[in-house]
């Protein structure tokens, strides 16, 4: 489904509404990678990590060469992970960064709710694009009855699908591995605090309770 705020005749293709970015994470992909959020999802997890960014409406509107100047200007990253948000409510803008950011070495990690299959079955033109911009696909919506921890995925029906060579030999742990699931928290210079990776909702209450002061 594409909605009105995703749809080339509200705006221009290559912006892109983006509900966040962080300029390094270690928990978001394998190494060093950006990440970017965007803003806007169709699906309605229980249990959704990033409930802000589930409605379509205007959040940071970042033309994709602006974003793929600040990118390449970080220092030793390995690459940039798309997530949101629907990073395929999005995809052309998307496809168009991540191709871009492909030819200068860097690989590209893409979440979706959505599964393989959905997304091979069409549902908007520009899908095999962003396919086609991605290394690593971590596929399927978020099930909590499912919850999993594991540094790739959120819960165990979701699908880890190397769409290319350059991240091919990246597997996910399971629930024995070494690294099970991963938080980090980045606090910027203006105090600002970014939560990322698969923290168990009782981590985000306390420290929301913490910072409170209650
Ligand atoms: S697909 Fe992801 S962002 Fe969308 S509702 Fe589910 S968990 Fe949240």
């Amino acid at each position: 489904m594409v909605h009105e705020y995703n749809d080339p005749g509200y705006r221009p293709m290559s912006v892109l509404n983006l509900a966040g970015f962080l300029a390094r994470s270690e928990v978001n992909g394998p190494g060093t990678r950006a990440v970017v959020w965007v803003q806007g999802c169709p699906r309605r997890c229980e249990g959704c990590f990033n409930s802000a960014f589930q409605p379509f409406s205007p959040a940071t509107l970042t033309p994709v060469e602006t974003l793929a100047g600040t990118i390449r200007s970080l220092d030793n990253i390995d690459g940039v992970t798309f997530s949101g948000g629907e990073p395929f409510a999005q995809a052309r803008p998307l496809a168009e960064l991540g191709a871009q950011l492909r030819k200068d070495g860097l690989s590209v990690v893409t979440y979706t709710g959505y599964t393989l299959k959905e997304l091979a079955a069409g549902g908007d033109p520009a899908w095999p694009a962003l396919l086609a911009a991605t290394d690593l696909l971590i596929a399927g919506p978020y099930v909590a009855a499912r919850a999993y921890p594991d540094p790739l995925k959120g819960s165990s029906n979701q699908q880890v699908i190397a769409l290319d060579t350059r991240l091919a030999n990246t597997r996910c742990t399971g629930r024995k591995g070494p690294a099970g699931s991963r938080t980090e928290f980045t606090i910027a210079p203006d105090g600002t605090i970014t939560t990322t990776g698969f923290p168990a909702p009782v981590l985000i209450r306390k420290l929301a309770s913490r910072c409170r002061g209650s």
